[in-house]
């Protein structure tokens, strides 16, 4: 709801995903009018495809202890859910090596924490962003069911539980029979469970950040479906943005552009370690079973659930140039592990989607003032985690353009944080 505050100078937010949306948003409740731009309509890159996992409890990172162990395993299976594209093996090898030098344990509990505050009553977040657009049904109530096959067995002490347990997840242990209540579809195979309670799903993802989008609109807010192409800033301080339509003067400028903001930010001289690390989905209609929660299969590390239209398996990690060609075989292998997750799965009628999650190598984002820019700034690089990290990177944004930052928490997601 706008504040009674005067009125700021207009913001201009380049990227309708859910990460500008919810920017918006929030510059709207300090009182700020904004106009957002993008080259498509609202949610219809990588926020439309996700697995909608919105959990207070993802403190977890991909760059954990250890996976460096489980990576040349992951490259070697053809269902693995790692993939490195050959053409984009030497631009990789500087972000892998970034990543797996964050993977050391003396950075674990720093990254964690800063995940952990991002991620924090996100559910409880999404709740007041939908209230009143009368499809608050968007955001349902849910449980996170870790599932487990085979000889893997979960285990308590296990950082990626004990992290969470730390920060206060309420977790619990299941059998196969408690597992076969929770969730009925699947398959006997599937021996035990984690349960992290107390989160939600998103029921469409990108309908989602539409009707946010469209929140902020009957707000007051501009919208322009407009390319950005370049940025131009004057001595007084102020910008011009160049786009595939009209000119756009701004004197303050959020970047919320996904993997894009890279390619954005470079003729200004700014160098990020942003991988484009892609991800698939494979959408099943008519599926012929239901899920009532996020499922994760441990193994396959595949996350599945029922939405809108149907049965949503989304996962696969593939570091990938930005503009190549999808490469759908990788949204293919999903239906196997699907079928094996929930065998009464009907597989006739599928939809292949790709997107492509802007990923630094210590996993955190970027919510900072762009340096020696004025009036810029960034809230990129959500890599797998931006769904559930949205609202709360609108809020800390809109604080930091209305001046009203704490540096303190801000500091892990600064952009000098590479170099
Ligand atoms: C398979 C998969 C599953 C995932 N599952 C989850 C999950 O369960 N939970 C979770 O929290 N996260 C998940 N994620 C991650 C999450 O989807 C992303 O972190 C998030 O969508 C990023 O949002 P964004 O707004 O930064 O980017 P985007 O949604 O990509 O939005 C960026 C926008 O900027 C626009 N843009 C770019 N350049 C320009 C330009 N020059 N001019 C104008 N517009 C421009 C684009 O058109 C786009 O609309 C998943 C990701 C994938 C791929």
């Amino acid at each position: 709801m706008a504040s009674d505050r005067k009125v700021a100078d207009d913001v201009v937010i380049v990227g309708a995903g859910i990460i500008g949306v919810c920017c918006a948003l929030s510059l709207q409740e300090l009182g700020h009018k904004v106009h957002i731009i993008d080259k498509n309509q609202p949610g219809e890159a990588t926020s439309y495809g996700n697995a909608g996992v919105i959990s207070p409890w993802s403190c977890v990172p991909q760059c954990m202890p250890g996976i460096w162990k489980q990576v040349p395993k992951w490259l070697l299976d053809p269902l693995g859910p790692v993939r490195l594209q050959w053409r984009n093996f030497l631009p990789a090898i500087p972000w892998s090596l970034q990543f797996f030098a964050n993977s050391r344990l003396s950075k674990l509990k720093s990254i964690s924490d800063a995940m952990d505050v991002l991620m924090k009553d996100n559910v409880n977040a999404y709740k007041n962003h939908l209230d009143g657009t009368g499809q608050e049904n968007l955001l349902r109530d849910s449980w996170y069911v870790n599932v487990f096959r085979g000889r893997s067995r979960p285990d308590i002490k296990d950082l990626t539980w004990q992290l969470r347990i730390d920060h206060d997840a309420p977790i619990e242990f299941v059998n196969a029979q408690q597992l076969r209540q929770i969730e009925p579809a699947i398959s006997d195979e599937y021996h035990s469970a984690v349960i992290l309670k107390d989160q939600a799903r998103a029921f469409a993802p990108g309908k989602l950040c539409k009707v946010l989008a469209g929140k902020a609109f009957r707000q007051g807010a501009k919208f322009s479906q407009i390319e950005l192409k370049a940025l131009q800033s004057d001595s007084k301080g102020s910008y011009t943005l160049m786009t595939s339509a009209e000119n756009i003067k701004a004197r303050q400028i959020v970047l919320c552009g996904g993997i894009w903001s890279k390619q954005l930010l470079k003729p200004l001289g700014v160098k990020l370690p942003l991988m484009a690390e892609r991800g698939y989905h494979l959408e099943f209609f008519n599926p012929g079973v239901e899920l009532q929660h996020s499922v994760q299969d441990n193994e396959a590390k595949i996350v599945v659930s029922s939405m809108e239209t149907g049965i949503r398996s989304a996962g696969t990690s593939e570091l990938a140039a930005v503009n190549s060609p999808p490469n759908y075989s990788r949204a293919e292998i999903l239906k196997p592990l699907t079928k094996r997750l929930l065998p009464g799965l009907n597989t006739n009628e599928t939809q292949q989607w790709m997107g492509i999650r802007p990923s630094f190598p210590d996993n955190l984002p970027v919510i900072d003032r762009i340096p020696g820019h004025k009036g810029l700034f960034g809230a990129f690089g959500h890599s797998h985690y931006g769904l559930g990290m949205a609202p709360k990177t609108g809020q800390l944004l809109a604080d930091m353009v209305s001046g009203q930052s704490t540096q303190e928490i801000m500091n892990p997601y600064r952009i000098d944080r590479f170099h």
